[in-house]
């Protein structure tokens, strides 16, 4: 003999009971079966809520009632289209007895956990007529039974204990003499020795199922759900999580005890001694293996089997000197709240025994502090302790494991991981057996800490990185190529999956928490919300990602000036934008501060030299103990660019005009020419190497003419090159009689930074440089002749792209 037992969703349509019936059909061609059903899928919360109006003296009720009664209907129709009248009556005078209770309530106005029993267990009785029903009228073997005739318990309304002496014998009778195939029970509902209605609390259908299960000491149990198994984290909120093949009794409850709904909690103890094995499998997916829950269920290779969380808690705190010396102190608070009949789910004491912290369901927090408040009032009056603290908005989430005690390490990597994902703890309890951790953290953190931990304890492997990229432009545009094609490769080879997650430009703005469709993202734009600075912020912070990502891609100081929002919020910056690098110190160092402090990177490779690992370079000179003495560089592709072309066939106007044209100036030309932009980027690189300077320190030595520098506009600033022509060819006259190139250089030596026009010598590293190349030299105590060069293409939207990348990479190590 099996017992089965199929939940609301089982039964929440006509074509999931098809599939709960061809499962049945199989099973009892071999053995005699007996089926436990839930409610229809969401009819426990209608009652409930019709009880609730009704209750409140609203009328809705009744519209509750109609779609309660209508769904009921639509599937009987569905399941026995012809012949159905007898079916349709019954469950129309079961019906009409719910309206009439429905209507007492609203009348009177009353709504006890008695009367609550009453009115729930209609869920569970309306489906196993209408399961026993249709499998009668399709010629199987099968006979309802109302547990309420079997289940007896005592009158704790709402979630009754059993009493197992007299519930054992009633199911042994019954089955002893039932010679049909297929038994139907309705699961959850039963009755007190006294004869009235009470239930086995939310969820107790497969504790119903349990029960039959050991009284009959058949040789399965099983659970009939929605999902394939008990999964590693709810699958609902980790879409990674996967189905754990075995467990053991200890683990299952754990986790079931911590907010895995997929088992009501004391399922497990009936059959537990008598090591009847409990498998969950999927009415949706029958062919897929499940979970069998069991005394012997191998370890696995991980020693964490799951990771759990409980909403909706409160977190009483219980503080005081005196508390020391209150004789029978914790007696008095554990009875009181006892008295009160409020679950504690978790307890943590201070070795010093000056505070107690305890983890109630927040709907029993106030109830809580005036008993607590009420009961240590003298205490509270003297000093001695405080009045009670009720902390909310919190949850519980709990890894669970046989194998933890023996592994070492655990809580400290599960306290990293939530650290380093800025999840603040409230609270930590060890349950003393070693087969859970428990930690308290606020709700809104919930999804982000199981993703983490999850991340963490069974993807070891796979880093998930949540991308927001601000300034979808040029380099944008091929940075989001650059991410596609290397997606797979990524996942493949470095175990790093990187999602954008949201995009915005300076009008419209995108998000998809589970990653933008790169292929079409462009097109997503024009059903786009529009966009704002503060309000992408708020949408990041909102989604509240693990590992996110925030990536600059503007020149616009107005987004610089969010980083510090961005990184207090444990989100990493990467920036191809050098305003905020460049500004006072005092934010520079703001910002890298803020970044140790809140764990959160913060990236700007592409500040200097595009893709080129310059800073990186720098950054690992001075990590690893070397002295920078001098860096010589050539930092502008622009410049470069201009200068290579310069010569005395072409003016110099023209040269910078096609600059211009062709992309190497920025749409000022101003700003690369008065030599701000290599200032900007050889200040940077002095304060990577320590130097607290500020740009107002740096001498830049001008080649433009006052004329030029004092232009109004663009168009003037032309105006005034053309003028000044015999200045550009004096410059390029005296450098070709030396035969020398011009180059615009920065340098840095000793804490002074400099950058200006010179002539460069054949010879010289510098020399040659082509096109928009950059180039730096480091020179150092370990290479103090021969300097470490960096050099290669210092411009563009492709190498600034994979720049980018690259940082966006590099937080996925860190
Ligand atoms: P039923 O109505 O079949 O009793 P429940 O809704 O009570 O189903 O339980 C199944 C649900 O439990 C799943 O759909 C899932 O959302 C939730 N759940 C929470 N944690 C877990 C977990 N660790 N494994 C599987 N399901 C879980
Ligand atoms: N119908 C009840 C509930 O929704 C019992 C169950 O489904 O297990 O809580
Ligand atoms: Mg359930």
């Amino acid at each position: 003999m099996k017992v089965l037992k199929f939940g609301g969703t089982s039964v929440g349509s006509s074509t999931n009971i098809n599939k709960v019936i061809s499962i049945l059909e199989n099973y009892s061609k071999k053995d005699a079966i007996i089926c436990v059903v839930s409610a229809v899928g969401g009819i426990t919360d209608r009652l409930l809520k019709a009880g609730e109006l009704a209750n409140n003296k609203d009328q809705a009720y009744t519209k509750e009632f109609e779609a309660i009664q209508n769904s009921h209907f639509s599937i009987i129709t569905e399941l026995v289209p012809k012949q159905n009248k007898t079916i349709l009556s019954h469950v129309e005078n079961m019906l009409q007895d719910l309206k009439n209770l429905l209507d007492g309530i609203y009348l009177i106005n009353e709504l006890s956990p008695k009367t609550s029993d009453k009115l729930v267990s209609f869920g569970e009785l309306l489906s196993s007529y209408i399961i026993a029903e249709t499998l009668k009228s399709r010629s199987l073997n099968a006979q309802l039974k109302n547990s309420q005739e079997l289940v007896v318990t005592n009158s704790n309304f709402t979630k009754a204990e059993v009493e197992y002496d007299t519930t054992n014998k009633n199911i042994k009778d019954y089955f002893s003499t039932a010679n049909q195939q297929i038994t139907i029970l309705p699961g959850f509902v039963s009755k007190s020795k006294l004869g009235e209605i009470t239930t086995l609390g939310r969820g107790g259908s497969d504790f119903t199922a349990a029960i039959v299960a050991a009284a009959l000491q058949v040789e399965q149990l099983e659970i009939w759900t929605d999902v394939s198994g008990m999964f590693t984290a709810n699958p609902k909120l980790v879409k990674q999580a996967f189905p754990i093949d075995k467990i053991s009794y200890q683990e299952a409850m754990e986790l079931s005890h911590f907010g895995a709904k997929v088992l009501y909690p004391p399922t497990v103890q009936p059959v537990l001694n008598l090591n009847i094995p409990i498998h969950i499998k999927n009415t949706l997916k029958p062919e897929e293996t499940g979970t069998v829950i069991s005394k012997n269920a191998s370890s696995g290779k991980s020693p964490i089997k799951g990771i759990s969380h409980i909403s909706n808690i409160a977190l009483l705190t219980l503080e005081g000197s005196g508390m020391i010396g209150i004789p029978g102190f914790s007696k008095r608070l554990f009875e009181t709240l006892a008295q009160e009949k409020i679950n504690i789910v978790l307890i943590t004491q201070a070795s010093s025994e000056h505070s107690i912290c305890l983890g109630v369901e927040t709907k029993d927090a106030a109830i809580a502090k005036e008993a607590i408040d009420t009961v240590f009032e003298n205490e509270i009056s003297l000093h001695k302790i405080e009045p009670l603290v009720v902390e909310k908005d919190l949850s519980i989430i709990a890894l669970v494991g046989d194998n933890m005690k023996s592994h070492q390490g655990i809580s400290g990597k599960m306290f990293s991981a939530l650290g380093k994902n800025n999840i603040n703890i409230r609270a930590i309890a060890q349950g003393a057996s070693e087969k859970n951790i428990s930690a308290v953290i606020a709700d809104k953190d919930v999804k982000k800490a199981l993703n983490t931990l999850h991340e963490r304890f069974f993807e070891e492997n796979t880093k998930q990185l949540n991308v927001f990229i601000t300034g979808v432009g040029n380099v944008g545009e091929k940075l989001i190529d650059q991410i596609q094609q290397q997606y797979a490769f990524l996942k493949k080879n470095l175990k790093i999956d990187v999602r954008i997650v949201g995009m915005a430009n300076s009008k419209k703005m995108i998000f998809n928490e589970k990653g933008i469709d790169l292929t079409n993202w462009a097109t997503q734009f024009h059903h786009a919300e529009t966009s704002s600075l503060q309000g992408f912020l708020d949408k990041v912070i909102a989604l509240n990602l693990r590992n996110s990502i925030f990536v600059d891609i503007t020149a616009s100081e107005a987004v610089s000036k969010l980083y510090a929002d961005y990184l207090k919020n444990s989100i990493a910056v990467v920036a191809c934008n050098k305003i905020a690098c460049s500004s006072m110190y005092e934010n520079y160092k703001k910002l890298q501060d803020l970044s140790l402090k809140y764990n959160a990177p913060f990236l700007y490779e592409t500040n200097v030299g595009a893709g080129l690992p310059i800073i990186s370079t720098l950054k690992n000179l001075v990590a690893s103990g070397d002295k920078v003495v001098s860096i010589q560089a050539v930092l502008s592709g622009s410049l470069n660019f201009v200068f290579n072309n310069f010569n005395d066939k072409k003016n110099f106007h023209d040269t910078v005009k096609q600059a211009q044209f062709e992309g190497y100036t920025e749409p000022d030309p101003r700003i690369d020419l008065s030599g701000i932009d290599v200032a900007r980027k050889i200040l940077i690189l002095a304060r990577e190497n320590g130097g607290k300077i500020e740009i107002e320190d740096i001498e830049n030595d001008s080649f433009l003419t006052k004329a030029n520098l004092e232009s109004g506009s663009v168009d003037d600033f032309y105006e005034t090159l053309i003028a000044d022509e015999p200045h550009f060819q004096k410059l390029y006259a005296s450098a070709k009689e030396k035969n020398c190139q011009l180059k615009y250089v920065a340098e840095y030596n000793k804490g002074k930074a400099k950058v200006g026009l010179k002539e460069i010598p054949e010879g010289h590293p510098f020399y040659n440089l082509e096109g928009k190349d950059n180039i730096v030299m480091f020179y150092t105590q370990r290479y103090p002749e021969q300097p470490l060069i960096v050099k290669g293409a210092g411009a563009g939207a492709d190498v600034t792209a994979s720049g980018l990348f690259a940082d966006i990479i590099q937080i996925a190590n860190k």
